[in-house]
């Protein structure tokens, strides 16, 4: 069985966070309301009504190509998609085909035996969602609220080689339309969906086997055990002499299987033409280097600078720039912690493993916690000093993050000392108490402040202000 290997392909629509739909102006946020009352005459598809095309949906677009390494086409055509659904009111869809937005780009996966590879992206376009269908015994409803949604479809070429790589390839571009701000990327709210093309052959072989196109894949989850199904199948298929049928398949995640949904015996023959109601889109340069300039740093770039700029691992790198609002809340305990003497690898420690248990134990996003990046800091700077032990730490974060108090008041009971008559007093108390290490300290050991900083939070349990401490041990001991 080891014999076969598998191409995989993968087809993303991503619904993009516009404020109107893709060619109206109805409320694109229609999320969770009531059937139906996110529409009008474009997106019904009602005759005599006329489309316009959604800026803002165009320049996340670009965004995203630009984003992708991709070329942005100076022309790009809308052009109809034709065919009958009930929940497609016009019989057609207007999308793009001959002429894309954005073509050849890529983005940047580990790969399956952790060398960094490229999946190759092959077009980056402009579509409008449909609506969906709702079954009830022997009939149906539809509601069109979701019908001309702007969403983004982005096409690989067959890179992938491992279900691994897919998700990793997945939670690549995730990650990027959300740093980009362009979509949430929900999967469980539809925001979006991916399917899968895969087919198998014998290693060796330079032809690619039949492709199997793989629908209804709604989690990162779906996607891997729906390719391991599909590869397994498809070698089994192979291994006994048989072939591949070229055909739709559907992931059933209950059964645990794909299941055929329809044949193909010929490629879909969907009639595209150029949309007659809208003009093409010329898109200048002058366009493209604006929204260029307005690209933020993107997650590889920024886990590059963590490793540089905070001495991070990769890996932890890569966990702390997965999530954009992750990075910022790091970068901004950073700050703090630096004010208190703090490095960042300790920070990044907390983050990663403490407060990210916490989060996912309360199953909520880094933005709703009551930890502040300010409370956190000041959390590892009473640790790092040793005032409180790593294991009192983890109690008092927990509490930190129940109740939004601060780690010096749960550490002790009491607010912080920054009584400076009385710390004088204390940290007069420590050098006196330390001879030989202010000896030291002044024939240039100079790292034993932290040491004493925390021999002044020990004698004050914890109550001391670093800050204050730290300036006054400074002042002490070079005098
Ligand atoms: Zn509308």
């Amino acid at each position: 069985m080891s014999d076969y290997e598998a191409i995989i392909g993968m087809e993303v629509h991503a619904q993009l966070l516009t404020r109107s739909k893709m060619f109206c102006g109805c409320d694109a946020n229609v999320f969770g309301a009531e059937p139906n009352t996110h529409v009008c005459p474009v997106c019904l598809g009602l005759p005599g009504s006329l489309p316009v095309i959604n800026r803002r949906a165009v320049e996340q677009a670009i965004l995203v190509g630009l984003a992708l390494h991709c070329q942005i086409a100076e022309t790009a055509v809308f052009s109809r998609k034709n065919y009958f659904y009930p929940d497609l009111p016009k019989s057609y869809q207007i999308s793009m085909y001959d002429f894309p937005l954005c073509q050849q780009g890529w983005i940047g996966i580990e790969g399956a035996e952790g060398s960094p590879k490229r999946i190759r992206i092959r077009r980056v376009h402009l579509e409008e969602d449909t609506g969906k269908l709702f079954h009830a015994g022997n009939y149906s409803l539809v509601d069109f609220n979701r019908s001309g949604l702007p969403l983004l479809e982005i096409v690989t070429e067959p890179d992938l080689r491992t279900p691994e790589e897919a998700r990793q390839y997945l939670v690549k571009l995730r990650t990027i339309l959300r740093y980009l701000g362009v979509s949430s990327g929900d999967m469980e709210k539809g925001a979006m969906r991916c399917e899968a093309n895969v087919s198998v052959r014998p290693v060796g072989v330079p032809e690619f086997g039949t492709k199997v196109e793989v629908k209804n894949l709604n989690s990162f989850r779906a996607v891997k055990l729906a390719l391991e199904y599909e590869i397994r199948r498809q070698t089994q298929v192979l291994a006994h002499g048989g072939q591949v049928r070229q055909v739709t398949m559907g992931w059933n995640e209950g059964q645990g299987r794909t299941v055929e949904q329809r044949a193909k015996e010929e490629a879909d023959d969907y009639r595209y033409f150029p949309e007659p109601d809208l003009p093409p889109l010329r898109i200048s340069r002058a366009w493209v280097d604006e929204l260029a300039a307005r690209l933020p740093e993107l997650p590889d770039a920024r886990r590059a600078r963590f490793v540089a700029q905070y001495g991070l691992s990769a890996s932890e790198a890569a966990v702390l720039t997965s999530d954009r609002d992750v990075a910022d809340y790091f970068e901004a305990a950073v700050q703090a912690g630096r004010e208190r003497g703090i490095p960042p690898r300790p920070i990044s420690h907390w983050l990663s493993g403490e407060l990210f248990r916490l989060l996912k134990a309360e199953n909520i996003e880094i933005g709703q916690t009551r930890v502040t990046p300010a409370a956190l800091a000041e959390l590892v700077a009473l640790v790092e000093t040793g005032a409180i032990t790593a294991h009192s730490g983890k109690a008092v974060l927990q509490e930190m993050f129940a109740t939004g108090r601060r780690a010096g008041e749960i550490a002790t009971g009491a607010t912080q000392v920054d009584d400076q008559e009385v710390l004088a007093q204390i940290v007069e108390q420590v050098l006196a108490a330390h001879p030989e290490q202010v000896n030291r300290y002044r024939a240039g050991k100079t790292t034993l402040l932290n040491w004493f900083v925390g021999e002044v939070m020990k004698a004050t349990r914890g109550k001391a202000n670093p800050q204050v401490v730290t300036a006054l041990l400074e002042r002490k001991l070079n005098p």
